[in-house]
């Protein structure tokens, strides 16, 4: 019967030898291997409860910290029989979001953006609003617009001309002599259509153009042609004076430019949209005040 005790009391002190990390020396008995192999009891022990036998009897949560729209909140809850208190955090609540209201209108040609804030803090948030589509009266309107900037980018007058509903026929471009400078200036030409609103058959186009500006070259140029001929030749016949100018204004210009916001206003007859008037003021987008610089000197 020796045998299979010593057998037990072995295995009893490798198991304590595997939980404790500590050796015992063979002989050691059975009762002293017992208080090692209960560690976990003893340890649970050194943080004191005052009746840990029980099952508490917990209270129903109440809140204590009420949560706020980003911040946590806690709660807590009692237990009836020891009295112990348990807290715990109460997510946050979120915005509650009023409706967007829009802060810029979204036009055809820029985004527009809307707010909306929280009723219960100062939280705000924006969004972008999509820019508005076209309709298709809409697109016609704009077309014919984009066809008279890029006819007057490229300085193609018989295309400008074209664009126009009533012409005038006082309104004619410079002299050909002077068409190589202006086709080249007229390749600065830029712009941008911003805005687009319509009232029965009639409608405006506003855009942002920037265009050649020749009215200071052109009348300098002017000013010395008319100087040089009055000193030296003053029989000279206008068209004389009138090359001297080109020569000059060709040879010193500058090709200074400007931007300016400049209406359409656009008619619609026979279900076409046309340029209402052939404007001076129209024209000077490839013409760049030409004409006016060159009177400005007379
Ligand atoms: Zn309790
Ligand atoms: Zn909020």
């Amino acid at each position: 019967m020796k045998k299979p005790i010593k057998t037990i009391l072995t295995a009893a002190i490798t198991l304590s030898v595997l939980i404790s990390g500590t050796a015992y020396a063979e002989g050691d008995t059975a009762a002293e291997t017992i208080p090692n192999t209960t560690t976990v009891e003893t340890t649970e022990a050194e943080t004191p409860d005052p009746q840990p036998a029980h099952v508490h009897e917990w209270s129903d949560w109440e809140i204590i910290d009420d949560p706020e729209c980003e911040v946590e909140g806690e709660q807590s809850r009692k237990c009836m029989l020891c009295g112990r208190i348990e807290t715990e955090a109460v997510p946050a609540r979120g915005h509650v979001w009023g409706e967007w209201e829009t802060i810029e209108e979204p036009t055809h040609f820029k985004t527009g953006s809307a707010v909306r804030s929280c009723d219960y803090c100062e939280a705000e948030e924006t969004k972008e609003l999509e820019k508005r589509a076209f309709t298709s009266e809409e697109k016609k309107a704009n077309n014919i617009v984009e066809k008279y900037l890029s006819a007057a980018k490229a300085y193609d007058i018989k295309k400008m001309n074209s664009c126009f509903k009533n012409q005038k026929p006082k309104l004619v471009y410079p002299s050909k002599r002077v068409v190589s400078t202006l086709k080249k200036g007229a390749t600065r030409i830029r712009y941008e259509v911003k805005d687009i609103t319509f009232s029965g058959n009639k409608c405006t186009v506003t855009a942002e153009v920037t265009h050649p500006d020749y009215y200071n070259d052109a009348k300098n140029a002017m000013k010395t042609a008319i100087k040089y001929y009055s000193s030296y030749k003053p029989d000279a016949t206008s068209d004389e004076v009138a090359k001297y100018f080109i020569k000059l204004f060709k040879k010193r210009v500058k090709y200074e430019t400007t931007t300016r916001t400049i209406k359409f206003s656009l008619v619609k007859t026979d279900g076409k949209w046309k340029i209402k008037t052939k404007t001076q003021d129209l024209m000077d987008i490839a013409v760049g005040y030409f004409t006016q610089g060159a009177e400005a000197a007379i």
